[in-house]
């Protein structure tokens, strides 16, 4: 199923306003699990939360002059139309690829990922304490046992990706940490930021931790390889992981990268933009035995999913991130860039391609 959109302005406002606008697949549900696909201003597939689809749809219905602040009555309409119902977007669990799933709260920021490595069950980013019934079900509906999650995979230390991870390794899963960043999970010290999510309610049991992860290591789960890319800046012992899987090049970013050249939250005491800078580089010249790779799909910590060409959305937070450093060098008290505001202030439009 695919709605085609061409020259969309105000005129097409009744149709976006329905929610038909921009949705390409998923709304007759091949499986259960089938995604919300929807397509960007530059011909990009996304799985996007509802702040994604408002940006897109603000971009897609200003025109060349416009403030973006012009867009806020369609955010407005928007966000009515999700609550009612109406605007159909992703709801969990959802399937990724073959064997790869997205759990969580519909319409919250925060993303976690389920791969059955066809040995067990890797869990990446449980979350919170309190979404652990949901997603203990979730991981039922898909057909699982959650006493077959064998390994628990943090990003990093934040207690938004982090908080429930002593409930797993109670279970026995192995619980897998950046080096840097493990001490934070396993005292539970000022790193793992208990003031930054309300829905934390400023609490963090600490939890074991099983395995320390440095730069380059190569992480066999069953049969899924993940190749360790150290990429501190937001916190000290961030991690991202490259991943082939179904023919796609994959990159879990945790923070450091997400949808569209959104960057990492970079508020807390222990940020360094400095280091952030150059590990947004670092994953956009990854590379593996000598050859380039090009990110496929994104799963980012937060909103979100590229389905494809995620290599555009590191290569934009590259652009973002050294804008922000070099203004924040020239004294500019600057820590937060919308990317698809920014785009449009750059004057930047796209021709859709057929
Ligand atoms: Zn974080």
């Amino acid at each position: 199923m695919r709605s085609h959109r061409k020259g969309v302005g105000y005129a097409s406002a009744c149709a976006l306003l329905l929610g038909f606008c921009g949705v390409i697949w998923g709304q007759g549900g091949r499986s259960p699990f089938e995604p919300v696909v929807v397509e960007t201003p530059w011909g990009q597939h996304v799985v996007p939360s509802l702040e994604t689809y408002i940006d897109i749809q603000t971009y897609e219905h200003l025109t060349p002059g416009q403030e973006w602040s012009a867009g806020e009555p369609i955010a407005t309409k928007l966000r009515e139309e999700y609550r009612a119902g109406r605007l159909k977007l992703r709801r969990y669990p959802w399937r990724i690829t073959e064997s790869v799933y997205a759990l969580g709260r519909d319409n919250m920021e925060q993303q976690i990922y389920l791969l059955d490595t066809g040995q067990g069950l890797l869990l990446i980013d449980p979350s919170f304490d309190a979404w652990q019934d949901d997603i203990l079900g979730e991981i039922r509906q898909l057909g699982y046992d959650p006493s077959q999650v064998k390994w628990v995979l943090l990003t990093h230390c934040h207690i938004d990706h982090s908080q429930s991870c002593h409930t797993w390794h109670e279970r026995k899963a192995m619980i897998v940490v950046g080096d840097a960043d493990a001490h934070a999970v396993e005292s539970g010290n000022s790193l793992v930021a208990t003031w930054v999510e309300p829905e934390a309610q400023r609490h963090f049991t600490p939890s074991g931790v099983d395995l320390r992860v440095y730069d380059g290591d190569v992480l066999h789960f069953g049969k899924v390889t993940l190749h360790a890319i150290w990429t501190p800046g937001h916190t000290p012992g961030a991690i991202c992981y490259y991943l082939y899987l179904n023919g796609k090049h994959i990159l879990i970013s945790g923070d450091i990268v997400l949808h569209n050249g959104r960057h990492a939250w970079m508020g807390n005491p222990y940020a360094d933009w400095g280091q952030y800078l150059n590990s947004v580089e670092k994953l956009a010249n990854f590379a593996l035995d000598g050859k380039a790779i090009q990110f496929d799909i994104l799963l980012p910590g937060h909103g979100t999913v590229d389905m494809d060409n995620a290599q555009r959305s590191v290569e934009e937070t590259v652009k973002i991130v050294r804008n922000i450093v070099a203004r924040r060098g020239s004294g500019e008290k600057l820590d937060w860039i919308n990317p698809y505001a920014w785009n449009w202030g750059q004057g930047i439009a796209y021709q859709r391609p057929n």
